[in-house]
């Protein structure tokens, strides 16, 4: 449920942007969700659609860009793409590792008219 949020303060910051430069209306909004946030893409787009109505934001098209967790091994310092549930270095073997991207969630930027 943290997706409504989550929509609505990213909504709150669009539309600011978008009445600080003076547009009228917002075309495209990219976001950048790491794949740990824990964010589900469709119910983003599906509280996005409801708080959306009625706002210059209304006929956004919003587009996700998923980042792929990655690790770095506190031990070994290599960097590697973690797996769900595995905790583990695959160099090394050791498991106190340190997330480096997959955490993400921002707007990266938006189109306006
Ligand atoms: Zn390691």
């Amino acid at each position: 449920m943290h997706e409504f949020a989550i929509t609505k303060s990213m909504l709150d910051l669009v539309l600011g942007e978008a009445e600080r430069v003076g547009a009228k209306e917002i075309r495209k909004i990219d976001l950048v969700i790491g794949k740990m946030s824990g964010v589900v893409d469709d119910c983003v787009q599906f509280y996005f659609d409801f708080l959306s109505k009625g706002t210059i934001a209304e006929r956004a098209f919003l587009s996700f860009k998923m980042v792929p967790p990655t690790a770095r091994c506190r031990n070994c310092d290599k960097l590697f793409e973690l797996e769900e549930f595995n905790w583990t270095c695959p160099h090394c073997g050791a498991n106190s590792l340190e997330i480096v991207t997959g955490n993400e969630l921002f707007v990266e930027s938006i189109e306006v008219e």
